[in-house]
């Protein structure tokens, strides 16, 4: 490669060391030590070297990515011992200008070459700051989701090691980039939500080796054609929780590494050790560019946004030694050999030539290496390189190619490319989650109402009880009181009755008081006085009495206002508790209701991930010049909904496409004879089939009374939803005859995969499912699920059937042409979205065999069972995927609820699961139903305590 002075933009190549100050010399990218911010703000610094006007990040598109160039440093290494003695004489071959960022490279004694690098470190620089000004940005671009490369490139015993590998173990200041890179990441994570895995490979003479694994020898490069992604699936993935488990990991991998052992260092090995960190980070409070696209769904409330993942990966790469092969003096191996150990190195000098170059080759994938480095030179990487030089002029042959190699990389432009992703399954797992506390809150409050309103009555009883009885005392004791009293005065008055009697023997009656006062006046003054005296003493006595007795009668009322108040107070007590209940039903109304949106948001997540898979297939098949012209104008009008990425947007096409070009035309199409035009047909119609999913849905929903609730149905009837639906259009149109029709007649997997998603969505109502039962569609579905093998297919054939599964009406037919036995061939797929699908058709089919029981319309043992559903059922109970868990849990239960399924159910090992079921399951209905279930039926009573289970 030519390398002549002026040919370099970022350093500049001069004649002699006056040129420094000559304003030829452009100034190079200065070194970022801080990329979020640089990548946060409106342009990346240093744009200014680039020979058009650089896109800035406020500019460019997440998927164009954002320009960056390949920051390169050079850091040269201290004189050595040996140097010290034999350069004794001689000054070094470079002298080294590091506040102007420039290098001179000594020619002779009078004459030297200048060059330019983003960072010039000296003999002096520490390892923080070789990390700092090299790697740090890198790694905080790997945290921000990007990937990232660190390389380092220079003779053998330059430094590349000591740079990017030193453990530093003992003198904690000379770790290397490798450790320091590590820390910084295990700082930055969150140990529950993010993770940190490494991989840790040499490659020697084309073959990549596992350095955690030595017995692992020969690893494959995956590249994906769509992402341009490399990964090395073969590679061990280690998961990082400390930084001593990564440091023990780098001294395993260190002590495997195969080392040639060279002239020029013994230490130095010829081959390429690369270190791949992957870093798995959740973003959900942080900005991001798709936490934004997701407002176009109501549904989607804040919380319910799935949490983004960012994936970076950040490769570190210890190059081999940069000298010749001959230099070296790798003895011992043939031409051959030498050839195939340099391969790799001259692959990615050529590599970098070209794309310096902008030429429109760049020879990727003439090796390994550059192969593997494909997404860190000029791909969607932040790289930084590091050139390692020595200061003895006896190499200055070698250090001098190590900066033009520098030079050129400086020139190799990257497409940053931030790679984040929803996380469905996390958002899945979350709503479960949210699920599970809500109905755990729900119960708990319900159970707090209840001693609520239990503690008010009985203390409301308690006080009503006490007062009465207080009250019936008092009364009791102010009666006795009373009648004692009266007793006494009726006495005493007798006794002066008596008395005064005797005084006048014979006497008046007692209405001659008078009189027997005017004989007492006559018998003398004594008596008289004495009468009186008596007789105001009878009077104070008759006041004392009348008070007493006002102040008894205010006792009682006082006692019978406290009475009233204490039966008011009932009355309140009454109407709290009411009110409680009331809060209660309202409560379990608004769960129901959630639990519905929840219902709706996994079905939109099925939705979205259909369509999600939908656009990537697209993006996959590119072009789509094959159509025939006659067909082009309609063809584009039916493909142009698809490229388009909004749901909304897409909708609203498909809508006025639907009258554009007339749902007969759209139908006629599925019959074409150019397979291209079918697929898209198809599609066509799955998503109009899908339009009408949501009224479907909540249909469903009502009339399997998963919640029935009149209001939800009210809501449906009220809202235009009702009017004829597309589903209702394309089964009219005979559109579902014709999707049918696909499954028998295409060999296509598109095909069978789209028309049995659009079929499934059809299935969701009862009519539907009649039509299909009729038209053999189990028949033909069972087919597709038998030679199906794109999981997603199976999928859609499985969310098929597990609807039809739900018609109590179709059950033996389904079942006679081979529905379960179908559902049942589906699980040797293994994917957790096709047996979730599988097991919500068992549970729904086992359903409507309980309710048939129940009924009477059916006796005899279920059909499940009689089509070896058990075995599966029964090793999946368990299954850690909960929608697969959930249903199976529902149909053991729903199984069990009749006594001839039990003995066969504890033959195959279902009724462990039972006890497990009501002792552990999170959801309390089903607890409770297998627990009634088990306590109630004397066979699996009689099995329990064979088996000696204890319940
Ligand atoms: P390479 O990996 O490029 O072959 P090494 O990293 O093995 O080179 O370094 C060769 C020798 O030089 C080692 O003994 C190392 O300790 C020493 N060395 C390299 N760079 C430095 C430096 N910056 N300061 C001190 N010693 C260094
Ligand atoms: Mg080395």
């Amino acid at each position: 490669m030519a390398t002549t002075a002026g040919v370099y933009r970022n350093g500049n190549h001069s004649r002699n060391s006056q040129s420094t100050s000559n304003n030829k010399v452009e100034k190079p990218l200065s070194f970022n030590p801080n990329p979020k911010k640089s990548l946060k703000s409106k342009s990346l610094p240093g744009s200014g070297l680039r020979k058009s006007a650089p896109p800035s990040l406020g500019t460019a598109k997440d998927d164009t990515g954002v320009p960056g160039r390949v920051r390169v440093a050079v850091r040269l290494r201290p004189r050595n011992e040996e140097e010290m003695v034999a350069d004794a004489d001689f000054a070094d071959c470079v002298e080294l200008l590091p506040e102007a960022k420039r290098l001179k490279l000594r020619k002779n004694n009078w004459d030297s070459d200048t060059y330019e690098f983003d960072e010039v470190l000296t003999e002096f620089a520490s390892q923080k700051r070789v990390y700092e000004v090299v790697a740090k940005p890198v790694v905080e671009s790997v945290m921000d989701g990007y990937n990232g490369t660190v390389m380092a490139y220079g003779q053998t015993g330059t430094g590349k090691t000591y740079t990017l590998g030193r453990l530093g173990e003992e003198d904690t200041s000379a770790r290397g980039i490798m450790v320091r890179a590590m820390e910084d990441i295990l700082a930055d994570v969150s140990q529950e939500t993010d993770s940190v895995s490494v991989s840790y490979l040499q490659l020697y003479m084309e073959t990549i080796q596992d350095l955690l694994d030595p017995t692992n020898g020969n690893i494959s490069i995956v590249e994906d054609p769509k992402s341009g992604d490399v990964s090395l699936p073969g590679a061990s993935v280690v998961e990082i929780r400390n930084q001593k488990s990564f440091v023990e990991l780098l001294r395993l991998g260190e002590a495997h590494r195969f080392a040639a052992n060279t002239k020029l260092n013994t230490e130095s090995s010829r081959s390429h050790a690369i270190l791949m960190v992957h870093v798995k980070r959740s973003v959900k409070g942080r900005d991001s560019i798709l936490s934004s696209e997701t407002g176009n769904n109501p549904h989607m409330a804040k919380s319910l946004k799935p949490p983004i993942i960012r994936k970076g990966k950040l490769v570190v790469v210890d190059l081999a030694g940069s000298e010749r092969i001959d230099k070296s003096g790798s003895g011992g191996h043939t031409l051959e050999e030498a050839k195939s150990i340099n391969l790799s190195l001259s692959a990615l000098g050529k590599c970098i030539n070209a794309l310096a170059e902008n030429s429109s080759h760049v020879p990727i994938r003439d090796s390994k290496l550059t192969r593997l480095l494909r997404d860190s030179f000029g791909g969607s990487a932040r790289t930084s390189l590091v050139i390692t030089i020595g200061p003895s002029p006896r190499h200055r042959g070698e250090t001098a190619s190590t900066i033009m190699f520098g030079q050129r990389a400086m020139k190799v432009e990257n497409m940053l490319k931030l790679k984040e992703e929803f996380d469905y399954k996390s958002l899945s797992r979350r709503l479960d989650i949210q699920l599970e506390k809500l109905i755990a809150e729900h119960e708990k409050q319900q159970k707090a109402f209840e001693n609520e309103i239990e503690r008010v009555t009985t203390n409301a009883k308690l006080q009503i009880s006490e007062s009465e009885r207080t009250y019936a005392v008092e009364l009791e004791k102010e009666r006795l009181n009373y009648q004692k009293e009266y007793m006494e005065s009726i006495k005493k008055l007798e006794e002066k009755w008596r008395m005064n009697q005797q005084k006048h023997a014979g006497g008046e009656n007692i209405a001659g008081l008078k009189d027997e006062s005017s004989n007492w006046i006559s018998n003398g003054e004594d008596s008289r006085v004495a009468n009186m005296e008596e007789l105001s003493e009878m009077k104070t006595k008759l006041q004392k009495e009348t008070l007493l007795r006002k102040a008894a009668e205010e006792e009682v009322n006082k006692l019978k206002s406290q009475l009233a108040e204490l039966k008011k107070s009932e009355a309140s007590a009454k109407s709290d508790i009411s009110k409680l209940q009331k809060k209660l039903e309202d409560e379990a109304c608004q769960k129901e209701k959630l639990e519905g949106e929840i219902a709706i948001l996994q079905s939109q997540l099925l939705q979205i991930s259909f369509e999600a898979d939908e656009t990537a297939r697209r993006i996959d098949k590119g072009s789509y010049e094959k159509v025939p012209g006659s067909l082009d104008s309609l063809m584009l009008q039916v493909r142009q909904p698809q490229n388009n990425d909004s749901g909304n947007g897409e909708k609203a096409s498909i809508a006025k496409l639907f009258e554009q070009v007339g749902l007969q035309r759209i139908l006629s199409l599925l019959e074409a004879e150019d397979v291209d035009v079918r697929i898209h047909a198809v599609k066509v119609v799955a998503n109009l089939a899908a339009e009408g999913f949501f009224l479907v849905l909540y249909q469903h929903f009502a009339s399997a009374s998963f919640y029935g609730q009149h209001q939800l149905i009210q809501n449906c009837a009220s809202s235009d939803l009702l009017s004829k639906t597309n589903q209702e259009k394309i089964v009219e149109a005979g559109g579902l005859t014709s999707l049918l029709m696909l499954l028998r007649s295409s060999k296509d997997e598109t095909i069978h995969r789209v028309a049995a998603g659009a079929i499934a969505n059809l299935a969701m109502s009862e009519t539907n499912q009649e039509l299909i039962m009729a038209q053999g569609g189990i028949r033909l579905l069972s087919m597709t699920a038998g030679s199906a093998e794109d999981p997603q297919t199976l999928r859609m054939v499985a969310g098929a059937i597990a609807n039809l599964c739900g018609n109590d009406k179709l059950q033996v037919k389904l079942r006679g042409e081979g529905g379960i036995k179908a559902l049942l061939g589906m699980v040797r797929c293994g994917h957790p979205d096709v047996l979730a699908q599988v097991a919500r058709g068992i549970a729904n089919f086992a359903k409507c065999e309980s309710r048939a029981s129940t009924q009477g319309t059916k006796n005899g043992r279920s059909l499940l069972i009689e089509d070896g559903v058990l075995p599966w059922i029964v090793q999946n109970a368990n299954n850690e995927a909960s929608p697969i868990r959930r249903h199976i849990e529902l149909a053991l239960c729903h199984l069990a609820q009749h006594e001839v399924n039990a003995k066969d159910m504890i033959s195959g090992g279902a009724l462990w699961e039972l006890v497990r079921i009501s002792r552990d399951c999170s959801r309390e209905d089903i607890r409770t139903l297998a627990h009634r279930t088990l306590t109630c039926s004397p066979t699996f009573q009689a099995g329990m305590s064979r088996l000696g289970i204890d319940y």
